[in-house]
């Protein structure tokens, strides 16, 4: 299936190339979002032929949550080879689980590999974008070194993730904390920890990699921790010797390899449906072998022992994090945390924990997709208008009403037991091949100067929610836990809710029947239209 990818996506690839070669013009497109998503979108285009590509990204290189989050013992819980796109695969990864500064690297290669330097607007933040209904184009407006300007373009593609703003929660007294904070994905590397007091606040994927690193250096560690996790051992090692040549050097083992490993994770689907063996056998087994093994007067059950069924939360992997609990100078606090001093945290029976650090392992803002950038369709309606109730998208690729806009990595599309990759590169599939079928209508019109637009139809990704609903309410993430895949009022917006192989298969081919396409002739030239691809600012 991982080789099957590759083949999908040449065969976007080459639908829009045709698409282009037959006379339909090539498409200029703003990507928002150097991460690698935006990044796999811009190295397809530019290998599919289109040339007017802007990448704009808010930070000062790519690379998006690997450049985020450098806390100390930051890495990947998939494994490596299958952490690269099929279409520039890394075969010479260091380890099973891949560190962030190597995975960073791979982003940092692909700008090289796929010459999308020019392409590129760094620490340039998009402040909103919105639809020209006359021009059938996207006005984008940012904010960049040289100041703010606006950029026009046929095609806006946002790949700005589901895990890029931090969630602080609004603790009484936080303001008057006197020592540093921060939180995991702005780690302060400036402050040593040698000897102090750290709080760490959260104990989630972040929380279970950064807390060993810290309790090995800090005086003492205390973890306000709300929920335990289901943490599972990591099966990591360095690849080394023979291994490391076939996979370095031998293509065919380097893809079966990589084939095993996807059927492995994709095998394990069942346990997050409902009512399901699968999960029911999982849990019980982990909470056995917790109770046996690390169950103690110092971590009573309550504190380690998860009550909700397994895979309502994302399933964590980590040696570390069971042998630093233990440790005599790091502490677990389950009692709720109700203020902060400036010197210490309060928790709800009244116990004051003295702290000189406070770290928030506490997530990221998930459900309130692109909030923070105003999006604007047809009409002036905004996608937050579009998405009261919840955020919702076609495949989590486009959004009716907003016409030649895509979403990559957008709602329930996220993953609890695969590679995001695999979803991107499906999107990015899915986006080249409805850029070709925009090409060709384009080019069918037979008029000079003609464009046209696509977008899918309103009934079509009604059909398509009600459908992805019904599934994630078979879900083990619908069960009684809270977690980052759904909002306040339960809706599931996070992730997808089936294999990933039926994803696979929905994202194959671009049913024309499925989108409204439109010829159109536009006067390009009014006066206060700014030149395509002419950024100002
Ligand atoms: P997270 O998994 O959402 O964990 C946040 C933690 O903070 C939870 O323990 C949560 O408790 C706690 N929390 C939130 N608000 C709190 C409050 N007001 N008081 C006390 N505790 C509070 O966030 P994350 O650890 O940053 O990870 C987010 C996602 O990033 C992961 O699920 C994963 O998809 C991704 N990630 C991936 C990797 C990787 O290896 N690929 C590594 C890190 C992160 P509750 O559980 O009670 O809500």
């Amino acid at each position: 299936m991982t080789g099957g990818t590759a083949m999908a996506i040449e065969l976007g690839r080459r639908r829009l190339q045709r698409a282009v070669a037959s006379g339909g013009t090539a498409p200029t497109v703003v990507i928002v979002g150097g991460g690698l998503s935006g990044l796999a979108m811009a190295a397809q285009l530019r290998r599919s032929g289109v040339t007017g590509v802007t990448v704009f990204e808010r930070s000062g290189g790519v690379g998006g949550t690997w450049r985020d989050n450098t806390y100390p013992g930051a890495g990947c819980d998939v494994p490596s080879h299958l952490y690269s796109f099929s279409f520039a695969r890394k075969s010479d990864w260091s380890r099973r689980y891949a560190d962030q500064p190597e995975i960073l690297g791979y982003a940092e290669s692909l700008v090289d590999r796929f010459d999308l330097g020019a392409s590129l607007r760094l620490s340039t933040t998009v402040t909103s974008a919105h639809y020209d209904d006359e021009c059938a184009r996207w006005r984008v407006d940012f904010e960049g070194p040289d100041g703010p300007g606006e950029l026009e373009a046929d095609v806006l593609v946002l790949a700005c993730g589901q895990l890029n703003r931090p969630a602080i929660p609004d603790l009484d007294g936080l303001e008057g904390f006197t020592g540093p904070a921060w939180h995991s994905a702005r780690w302060d590397h400036t402050v040593d920890l040698a000897g102090t007091r750290v709080g760490v606040i959260g104990s989630g994927a972040s929380a279970i990699q950064f807390v060993p690193r810290v309790a090995a250096e800090a005086g003492h560690v205390t973890i306000f921790q709300r929920t335990p996790n289901y943490v599972a051992p990591k099966r990591d090692r360095a690849y080394q010797g023979v291994e490391r040549r076939l996979l370095e050097g031998v293509r065919p083992y380097e893809l079966l390899y990589r084939w095993c490993i996807y059927w492995g994770l994709e095998l394990r689907w069942p346990v997050f449906r409902r009512p399901g063996l699968a999960g029911r056998l999982l849990g019980r087994t982990f909470r056995r072998k917790l109770r046996a093994g690390v169950v103690s007067e110092r971590l009573p059950g309550p504190a380690i022992v998860p009550d909700y069924p397994v895979g309502c939360k994302r399933i964590l992997i980590s040696n570390e994090w069971y042998p630093a609990l233990l440790r005599p100078d790091v502490d677990v606090v389950t009692a709720p945390v109700t203020r902060v001093e400036e010197d210490a945290v309060v928790t709800g029976d009244g116990e004051r924990h003295p702290v000189d650090v406070l770290i928030f392992g506490t997530g990221f803002e998930t459900t309130s997709f692109l909030s923070h950038v105003p999006v604007r369709g047809v009409g002036g309606v905004s996608l937050a208008d579009a998405w009261r109730g919840g955020a919702r998208a076609h495949l989590g690729i486009t959004v009716p009403g907003f016409p030649d806009c895509f979403l990559l990595y957008g709602p329930n599309t996220n993953l609890g037991h695969n590679s995001i990759l695999f979803m991107v590169e499906r999107q990015v599939n899915w986006v080249l091949q409805a850029l070709a079928v925009r090409a060709g209508a384009a080019a069918a019109a037979g008029v000079p100067g003609a464009t046209a637009t696509v977008g899918v139809r309103h009934d079509v990704a009604d059909r398509y929610d009600r459908w992805t609903q019904r599934l994630a309410a078979r879900t083990t993430w619908a069960a009684g836990c809270t977690s980052w895949y759904k909002n306040t009022a339960g809706r599931i917006t996070n992730n997808w809710p089936s294999w990933t192989v039926r994803y696979w298969l929905d994202t194959l081919v671009v049913r024309r029947r499925d989108l409204d396409v439109e010829a159109v002739v536009v006067d390009r030239h009014r006066e206060d239209a700014p030149d395509p691809q002419m950024a100002t600012g």
